[in-house]
């Protein structure tokens, strides 16, 4: 099983941030690092997720981002922290 096949197995086909279906999507869905690679994340599993290419890239290299309902600096969500 290749790393790919895996996080596509653990995210079942899914965005792991819109949920939306790979299966569904007219481009093929990254392998998005968690922790990016600028800022020292690795290609592991535990590091990836599936994602669409909107999630993607929008997420970019970002962890955080201001909340426009609180004008606070919070942390994006994190699939294999947050539900
Ligand atoms: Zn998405």
């Amino acid at each position: 099983m290749t790393l790919r096949d895996e996080v596509e197995r653990r995210a079942h086909g899914r965005c792991e941030y819109c949920h939306s279906q790979a299966r569904f999507s007219t481009q093929t869905f990254a392998l998005e690092h968690i922790t990016p690679r600028s800022r020292g994340g690795l290609t592991v599993s535990q590091n990836l997720a599936l994602a669409c290419q909107g999630c993607n890239n929008h997420k970019y290299n970002r962890t955080q981002s201001v909340d426009p309902a609180t004008n606070q600096l919070v942390p994006l969500f994190l699939p294999r922290r947050d539900v």
